[in-house]
């Protein structure tokens, strides 16, 4: 081509296309799921301007906004296009192929490990799976604001770019070139297709159509000017002589006045629609399975994965701001959650009376539960306005408020029914009854600890207004708790009677915390202390003063109180020369005081915090910030 321009992959782009080229991977249908997703992306940023500008659709053929496939055998393509938003010529080099994205190598990483591609759409470089199936490809291209463009690779390091003086004019939008393989021939069969897109798209909100091939009868006059001899005629078009005897012997006897016709098959093309385009949330919770409910989050997710999400919630909120909701709670924490937690964005997409506005949308949900997936669709918010005026609407607090509220329903829930949690609390409960739901839930709530519970502590540390529903959230291992997590309406009911502070200690590990002298005597008259081993939990303790009108009490600090002690006010008095010559001997910017202590039964002293101050685990988590 005359006006192309060449570029080089980026590095880390290059080095995920080779792995994808050459892989032996076997589920290469994966190529066309992420394929409609991004033409389902692209359509939909076009019908969001579109609430603010009518003009963005065009007219005619281009404003109808749907994915069209279409197969040509001779040529071995597969091609699919949509009409999104298009790319300009800077998108196509930026976003094909230059920049690489924060999840281009993380991902690398992972196949190399697993060799598992599943998940290429969660890591953002899910277009780079059609050389899965294509050894060369194009991206057709029309923006609204730009020519249109053709980009070309053949996954050989480099790709180029061309005003496309060639091809039919898009109008606007992208269409996708696959030239197959030989080995990925399948692709083109139109059985093959059809039943992935079924599977693929069940969820997608655009029509998705395919220029489907059709054998159809067909009524045509029989030649005029040779009407005598009609087989001649049908010769050439039809497939079934035996038929088109009959169809003419009918004929000739109720038209004997009229021009003859016949009746021949004739192969026609024409588009087949292969989605409904339905959208699940907008269905009675009762007429949706589990099953529908799960595929939903594969798709919205982008998560093709044999696991389940751990919980949902569909529900419907009305009054003074009617919405409808779907909420998830993922299989597993995302790769990087805790990594940048305070950059991280929210996976909520929200909908307004149907049309996806955004799923950057911050002000759904507070960043402790950004590790939710799920969807909004409100008829409350106004659909013609901008994006910054949606985000400062005053529903959007109080739809926060209530997904917040279901979101913890729907995590208690998780608890509630998993019989492991119930084990150790009453008996009684425990027997009730083993089906295989309980199996399937069995051991679910540790599962939701191990990936999010540092989710709820940061909940408890940001959000005062939710500290007590978050606080039955949290879990914890203890000097009773044999190994096992267990919580804090557990740890109040095993109290002792005339206990009134719930005990705990902050370190680095539950093995280190053991052999802690703090804990001597507590131990011997069989208090229970909760350990805190994340270094989140020092942050938690500053935030989590009393749960259930008890304090908690850093056995670590100044101030443990340990029942009723007669003796030792005895023992203060007796000992009072030593305590004050040791003072003396400690200048006094080391120590603050020196005390009887009543926590300690083999060892003879040991360093306590002052009540106020940090303890020695925050000290040390400081200065490894410091450092
Ligand atoms: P992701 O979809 O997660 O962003 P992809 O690798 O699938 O990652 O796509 C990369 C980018 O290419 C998209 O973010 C989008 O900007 C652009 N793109 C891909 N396909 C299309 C399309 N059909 N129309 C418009 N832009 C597209
Ligand atoms: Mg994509």
């Amino acid at each position: 081509r005359s006006n192309a321009e060449k570029f080089e992959f980026q590095a880390e782009v290059s080095r995920l296309m080779d792995i994808l080229v050459n892989s032996l991977y076997s589920n290469k249908d994966i190529f066309l799921r992420e394929l409609i997703s991004n033409a389902s992306d692209a359509l939909d940023k076009i019908r969001f301007l579109s609430l603010t500008d009518k003009e963005v659709l065009g007219e005619g053929d281009a404003a109808k906004l749907e994915i069209q496939i279409k197969l040509d055998k001779e040529k071995k393509i597969l091609s699919l296009r949509d009409k999104g938003i298009g790319m300009t010529r800077e998108d196509l080099v930026k976003n094909l192929g230059t920049i690489a994205k924060s999840g281009t190598s993380a991902f690398v990483e992972k196949v190399q490990s697993s060799g598992d591609l599943n998940l290429i759409g969660q890591f953002g470089v899910g277009f780079y799976s059609v050389y899965l199936v294509a050894d060369y490809v194009e991206v057709i291209s029309k923006h609204n604001d730009d020519k249109q463009y053709v980009w070309e690779s053949k996954a050989d390091g480099a790709f180029a770019i061309s005003e496309d003086t060639w091809n039919e004019p898009l109008g606007r939008g992208t269409e996708i070139r696959l030239h197959l393989r030989d080995e990925a021939q399948e692709y083109l069969e139109e059985y093959k297709l059809k039943e992935l897109v079924k599977t693929y798209s069940e969820f997608i909100n655009f029509p998705i159509s395919i220029w489907a091939s059709k054998e159809v009868d067909v009524e045509v006059p029989a030649d005029e000017d040779d009407s005598g001899d009609e087989e001649e005629t049908t010769d050439k078009t039809s497939s079934e002589e035996g038929e088109d005897e009959d169809a003419e012997k009918g004929e000739d006897e109720d038209t004997e006045k009229k021009p003859k016709k016949k009746t021949v098959k004739e192969t026609t093309y024409e588009w087949e629609l292969l989605n409904d385009v339905k959208a699940i949330w907008l269905r009675s919770p009762k007429d949706a399975t589990d099953e529908e409910y799960i595929k939903f989050y594969h798709s919205l997710a982008k998560e093709f994965s044999a696991d389940k999400p751990m919980a949902w919630s569909h529900f419907t909120a009305e009054g003074d701001v009617e919405f409808k909701a779907v909420l998830y709670v993922p299989p597993k924490a995302p790769h990087n959650l805790y990594d940048s937690y305070y950059k991280a964005k929210s996976n909520l997409k929200l909908y307004v009376r149907r049309v996806f506005i955004s799923d950057e949308f911050d002000e759904l949900l507070p960043k402790f539960l950004s590790f939710l997936k799920g969807i909004v669709d409100s008829d409350t918010l106004p659909l013609n306005v901008s994006r910054e005026m949606l985000q400062a609407h005053s529903s959007l607090k109080t739809i926060k408020k209530k997904l917040i509220r279901k979101a913890l329903d729907m995590i208690r829930k998780i608890a509630e029914e998993d019989p492991d949690e119930s084990s150790g609390k009453d008996e009684k409960e425990v027997e009730k009854s083993v089906d295989d739901d309980d199996d399937e839930k069995k051991g679910q709530y540790t599962k939701f600890w191990n990936e999010f519970g540092k989710s709820i502590k940061l909940g408890i540390i940001e959000d005062a207004s939710n500290r007590n529903r978050l606080s039955k959230l949290l879990r914890f291992e203890s000097t009773k708790s044999d190994g096992k997590l267990t919580s804090l309406d557990k740890y109040i009911s095993r109290m002792k009677s005339g206990q009134k502070d719930i005990f705990y200690i902050t370190g680095t590990s539950k093995e280190q915390l053991e052999k802690s002298p703090f804990l001597e005597r507590l131990k011997k008259k069989n208090y229970e202390v909760i350990f805190f081993t994340d270094p989140v939990d020092e942050y938690l303790m500053q935030y989590l003063m009393d749960y259930e009108g008890k304090q908690f009490q850093n056995v670590s600090k100044e101030g443990l109180k340990i029942g009723k002690d007669k003796k030792n006010k005895e023992l203060k008095e007796s000992f009072k020369k030593l305590t004050k010559w040791w003072k003396g001997a400690l200048t006094t910017d080391k120590v603050d005081e020196v005390k009887i202590s009543n926590r300690l039964d083999n060892t003879p002293c040991v360093v306590v915090t002052s009540k106020f101050g940090w303890s020695a685990n925050m000290e040390r988590i400081m200065q490894a910030q410091t450092l």
